[in-house]
């Protein structure tokens, strides 16, 4: 028997297609997506505006694609994680962190990434696969149906993967998650850890939505060591492409930087930032390292407060906009692939366990 059509993995066009080819007039395709992406249908069954003989008809040729919630953890700051299954059995995460009157969601754009980057888990398991529009998508329908009647308001891409890596899927869904879910182009934001190349492409390919460059180095030999992908596109280059952004007024572009104790914290890279930066519309986010997680093997230590705040003066004296951040959610592992990480420990070990038993 073929396999059935996943309803979620169609554009608009394509579900207005489908349904014409069902011999079905318009209304029901305006009827179907609202049931999809507002009502949040799980199944066909739950679509009632459609008569049992239509659900069965249809549920004989298709299906609504959904992610299995594996794990859902609260951090005592508010900051919840999510970790979804696959249908092929692969996990990502997503994380809800409120702030004010905002839900912003971050979502992963890959399962692992190539990237690999030291201070961050999910680069050490490497690439598995990217992900479908449709289950970038669905973590943000998933996480919307959770938290009913509450609602996601922003989205960042700064979950598992590298999202320009990942980029006619990334374009695809960015433009779903506008159109199905009306959250505004300014309420959402694209981190890169510097496809430089890849930038360049952004403007003409997707709409216009924040960019971040998590940039995280002064110098082309520390960032070679932090972010392999700087051997690729060093830090002129990067800069350069950043540079080409076009920015609408009072748009900046984000530059995340991590600080990590005697690496990348002093006060002369402080200043070298300040030089890089220079005639760049931007603001800078400060994020002090996570404590060390003991899976992570890492060495990479958090900087004392006292050498982030005398960073953050260098760049404040030089009239930049700098803002530090704190990771939320330390307490559940929220970093990028952290969760992940520590579940596929938690399974390897309860495999090794039953093995055993
Ligand atoms: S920080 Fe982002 S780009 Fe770097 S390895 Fe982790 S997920 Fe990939």
């Amino acid at each position: 028997m073929s396999k059935k059509i996943n309803l979620k993995a169609l554009s608009k066009d394509e579900i207005s297609g489908f349904m014409e080819q069902q011999g079905l007039p318009k209304y029901r395709t305006d009827q179907l997506l609202d049931w999809l992406y507002i009502r949040y249908a799980a199944s066909l069954d739950d679509i009632t505006e459609f008569s049992k003989d239509l659900r069965k008809r249809l549920g004989g040729i298709a299906c609504i694609g959904n992610l299995q919630l594996v794990k859902r953890q609260q951090s005592s700051d508010g900051t919840e994680k999510f970790l979804f299954e696959l249908e092929d059995g692969q996990t990502i995460e997503s994380v809800l962190i409120p702030d004010k009157d905002r839900l912003t969601l971050c979502i992963s754009s890959q399962v692992g990434c190539a990237m690999g980057c030291r201070f961050c888990l999910t680069g050490k398991s490497g690439l598995i696969r990217n992900l479908r529009a449709w289950e970038i998508v669905e973590q943000i329908l998933s996480v919307n149906r959770l938290i009913m009647p509450k609602k996601i308001t922003n989205i960042v891409f700064m979950g598992m993967g590298e999202p320009l890596a990942n980029f006619d899927e990334v374009v695809e869904a960015l433009k779903r998650i506008i159109s199905y879910f009306g959250i505004s182009k300014r309420r959402i934001t694209l981190s890169t850890s510097g496809l430089a190349p890849k930038i360049l492409e952004l403007p003409g390919r997707a709409p216009e939505v924040n960019l971040a460059i998590s940039l995280n180095a002064t110098t082309d030999a520390v960032r070679d060591r932090l972010m392999p992908i700087n051997k690729k596109y060093p830090i002129r280059s990067l800069l350069d492409a950043c540079g080409k952004f076009p920015l609408r007024p009072r748009r900046l572009l984000t530059f995340e930087y991590v600080l990590i104790a005697g690496v990348n914290d002093s006060v002369e890279d402080g200043s070298r930032l300040v030089r890089l930066l220079r005639g760049l519309r931007c603001k800078v986010n400060l994020i002090p390292l996570n404590p060390p997680d003991p899976h992570a093997g890492s060495d990479l230590q958090r900087p004392s407060d006292a050498a982030v705040l005398a960073f953050q003066k260098v760049l404040e004296e030089n009239n930049m906009t700098v803002l530090i951040r704190e990771s939320k959610g330390q307490d559940i592992l929220a970093a990028c692939g952290q969760l992940r990480g520590r579940y596929s420990v938690e399974r390897a070990a309860a495999g090794r366990q039953e093995r055993r038993g």
